[in-house]
């Protein structure tokens, strides 16, 4: 019994997929931006706050992006253990 591979499908399947690709990349933020507002990024996050519009670009990268993934949460682990120990003349 022989089985032919459908390639019409599996090609209509790439392109959807390389499409997809190419549009969420028109609005991405690369590494070095996701960087920049990496720190504004991490302190909503530490303290609660809701994420000010501008840095869900950095959100919508890091889902992408485990090493800024990783960045950022270390980030976010220093921020709230400098919080727990209350570092002088960091209080408000
Ligand atoms: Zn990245």
């Amino acid at each position: 019994m022989e089985e032919e591979v459908p390639v019409r499908p599996l090609y209509r399947h790439v392109r959807d997929l390389l499409l997809a690709c190419r549009e969420t990349h028109a609005d991405e933020i690369d590494c070095d931006e996701s960087l920049g507002f990496m720190s504004g990024y991490a302190e909503a996050l530490a303290e609660g706050r809701e994420v000010p519009g501008a840095l869900t670009k950095v959100l919508e990268h890091e889902r992408l992006c485990s090493n800024c993934r990783e960045d950022c949460r270390a980030l976010v682990d220093v921020l709230l253990a400098r919080q727990v120990q209350g570092v002088p003349g960091q209080e408000p």
